[in-house]
Formats: structure tokens, sequence, C-alpha cells
């Protein structure tokens, strides 16, 4: 088999991706690293040829903001697959792109206008017509989480569950990285998604919270009790629509007391803003400002030890009796710098992502039209999970200590 991919995006998750890509040659036969930064994909490209035996990669300068330079690139080359790892804001024109060419799209983060910070899957769920008519496939959200976490939710309904009734998405970084404050992934896009409003789904409706403003102290295994706040996340927008017969469905996160302290320094003196302010007759996005300042997430990798921990806990029915069931990976930094030369919130992303890829290439997913990763058999990519890096393991009926 000598499928063409087309990854879009050399930070911290591109890398990832094209690593995990290279190591599978039977599946993806030519691999090319595009992004605005050549440079960048160079150097991927120098990292992979070292440490994946010889393995070479193409490399090309992209703006992927236009249109029309994604779809000369993608005549040029040709792939069967584009793997979009750039940011939310190039969702929409790489999925323009793919449209006007008749090439499959997948990402790992629902779009995001750069003005306002808010995302939602409506923009990317409107081009369900124009797909299926194409005869392409776009599949959304294929990281971590969303991703993973939405794969475990179609597993559990799919081999444990006649109705999911609550459903608990649990993400802790319990690594160390040394410094006093550093964003895993792209800064702008962590920040925007961190401090806005909570949000949770209950009885049919949603509830928001003021950001923060619900925590507990869960315990992750082999990790101990960590604080985790409640934070809107993507997937629950997709997940209690596939899932109607979910009652509540929450996402929670841990963050340190001293991450939470910077950022309400940064709130609180106009960092985190994404209105340009005018400095010098300049005009710069202070948020963005910011994010040139602060640690590259994909530099963090070197010194970072400890765990990420994210798992689904879940409630439900089963030949009428209530269950539970809960389903998590725990991923080492060490371990991921070790194998891609990044931390394990970029490894735990571009898994998940290369996974997708596979599972499209390959025909075990397939489908005209626009997709989030829980409408696919889970099955396939569960045991992908197992051979590629980020294992996962489960408990049956325990207290879930939601
Ligand atoms: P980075 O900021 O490290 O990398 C983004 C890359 O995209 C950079 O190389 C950047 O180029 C490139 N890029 C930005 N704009 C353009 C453009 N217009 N055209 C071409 N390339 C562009 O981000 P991450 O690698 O940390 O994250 C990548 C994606 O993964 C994000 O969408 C993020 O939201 C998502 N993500 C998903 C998760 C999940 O579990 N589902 C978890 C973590 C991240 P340059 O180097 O020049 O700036």
């Amino acid at each position: 088999m000598s499928n063409k991919v087309l990854i879009i995006g050399a930070g911290g998750v591109g890398r990832v991706v094209a690593y995990k890509c290279a190591q599978h040659r039977d599946v993806f036969g030519d691999i090319m690293l595009a992004s605005r930064t050549k440079k960048k994909c160079d150097a991927i490209a120098s990292a992979i040829y070292q440490d994946c035996g010889g393995r070479k990669i193409k490399t090309a300068r992209l703006d992927a903001d236009q249109v029309e330079q994604t779809v000369a690139l993608i005549k040029k080359f040709q792939p069967d697959l584009v793997i979009n790892v750039a940011l939310p804001y190039q969702d929409l024109p790489i999925m323009d792109a793919c449209l006007e060419t008749g090439v499959n799209y997948m990402d790992t983060a629902n779009y995001e206008p750069k003005e306002v910070a808010k995302f939602e899957y409506s923009w990317q769920w409107a081009y369900q017509e124009r797909y299926a008519n194409k005869g392409i496939m776009a599949l959304l959200g294929c990281g971590f989480d969303p991703g993973v976490t939405s794969v475990y939710t179609a597993y559990a309904k799919k081999h444990y569950f006649d109705e999911l009734h609550e459903l608990d998405i649990v993400d802790a970084n319990a690594g160390s990285h040394g410094k006093a404050f550093a964003t895993n992934f792209n800064p702008e896009i962590n920040i925007r998604e961190v401090t806005q409003r909570g949000k949770y789904w209950e009885n049919g409706q949603w509830v928001e919270t003021e950001p923060h403003e619900i925590w507990k102290d869960i315990d992750y295994p082999e990790i101990g009790p960590k604080r985790s706040y409640l934070i809107y996340h993507e997937e629950l927008e997709s997940l209690v629509k596939n899932f109607p017969t979910l009652k509540r469905a929450r996402f929670w996160m841990t963050f340190s007391e001293q991450y939470l302290t910077h950022l309400r320094v940064i709130q609180n003196i106009g960092m985190a803003g994404i209105e340009p302010i005018r400095y010098k007759g300049v005009d710069i996005v202070p948020l963005q400002f910011l994010k040139a300042v602060l640690p590259k997430p994909e530099e963090l990798g070197e010194n970072y030890t400890g765990f990420t921990s994210i798992g689904n806990r879940i409630k439900g029915m089963k030949d009428g009796k209530e269950r539970t069931y809960y389903v998590w990976n725990n991923c080492s930094h060490v371990d991921a710098y070790k194998e891609t030369g990044t931390q394990a919130v970029s490894y735990t992303t571009g898994v998940p992502a290369m996974i997708g890829a596979r599972m499209i290439l390959t025909g075990k997913w397939s489908g005209k039209g626009v997709f989030n990763v829980e409408q696919l058999d889970p099955d396939p990519f569960m045991e992908r999970l197992m051979l590629d890096g980020l294992p996962w393991h489960e408990k049956h009926n325990i207290d879930l200590g939601m």
C-alpha cells in the first residue's frame, strides 16, 4: 500500500504525527510535512531521518490561511489524506482546499475564529452536504481529547452499556517541566480555552459556570488525588448529540495553584486579550505577544518528568442494571520524549491523529461527509492504541468517585 499523506503544521503535535507516520512505511508510503515556517519542517525531517532508519519525508512552505496555496500543494503532491495539525484557525481554509481538490481531511481541534475566543462544531458540521456530495470524508477531532476520549465513549457504549447516563472525562497532567509558567500546547489556543467560562451538560441543557468555579480532588491511577476543575471542552458538544441518553456530561482538567496564579495575573494585566492594541505604530495582539515570550511547548520535552492521565468515567445501564466503567491511559513524558523528541501532551495528540489517518487509509473507517470520531467503529482504533504507544486500562463496576 503506498498512500500519500500531507501533514500541515510543524509544531509539537505535527512532529509526533510525522514521526509516527514515518514509523509505519507499510501504510504511509509517502509523507509531506508543510507549515508556515519551512525550517521547522526541515528540522523535523532530519530528526526523523536519524531516528527512523533513514526514512525520508518531504517538506514544503505553506500558509494554510491561503486556500489557493493549499490547493496548489495538494495538486502537486496528490495526497490521499490531509492531516491538519496547524491551529484551529486553519480548519476551514484547509477544509475548503480539500473540498476543491476532492481529498479526505482530518484534524484534532475544532474551528475557532481568530477574533472571538469561541469554539464549536457548527462551522465544520456545515460542510456535511458538500463533503458527502464530493464523496470525501472529513474526520473531526482525532487527537486525545477530543479523539481518544470520543472513541472510549463509543467503545463503552458498544460493549458494556445499553444506555450511557453520566460521563466524566478526567484529564490530569501530573508532569513537571521545571518552568515557572508554560503551556503544554500552543499558548494562544490553550489560554483561550482555559480562561473561558465553564460549561457542562445536565438534563438536556447546558449549564454555565464562572471560570474554574467548580472543582474536585480526583484520584488518578498511579498519580493520586489532584485538584481538577470543570471546564468546557469541545467533545462534549458532539458526544451529547451522538449519545442522546446522556443525562450529564462534564470535563475536568487539573491545574496547579502556580499555573492558575500566573493565569490570573496574565488576565488581570490584560495579556490574555485578543483585541489588537496599537504600540509604537504597530498593531499587537497581547495574547500573541505573550506566546512569543513564553517557553515553546515543543521545547519543554527535554526535562519533563511525570505522567499524563486521561480517561472516561461512565455510569449507565446494561440489561436493566446500573453499572460503571472507567477507561484510561497514562502516558510518560520521559518515554514520549525518548521516542519523538517531545512531551506527552503533544504525543497523546499526535499518536491518535496517526491512528485516525491509518483507519481512513486502510479503509477501516470510511464514509462520505463530516464525522466526529465517536460515530465510527471504536474497535480497530482501540486495538491500535495498544500497539502504537497509548495502551489503555479499564475497570468495571467501581466507585467512580465523581
Ligand atoms: P503549535 O503552535 O506547536 O504548532 C502549530 C503549527 O502550525 C506551527 O508550526 C505553526 O507554524 C503552524 N501554523 C500556524 N498557522 C499556520 C498557517 N497559516 N499555515 C501553515 N501552518 C501554520 O501547536 P500544537 O502542535 O501544540 O497544536 C497543534 C494542533 O493540535 C492545534 O490545533 C491544537 O489545538 C491541537 N491539539 C489538540 C489536542 C487534542 O487532544 N485533541 C491536544 C493538544 C493540541 P509556525 O511554526 O510558523 O508558527
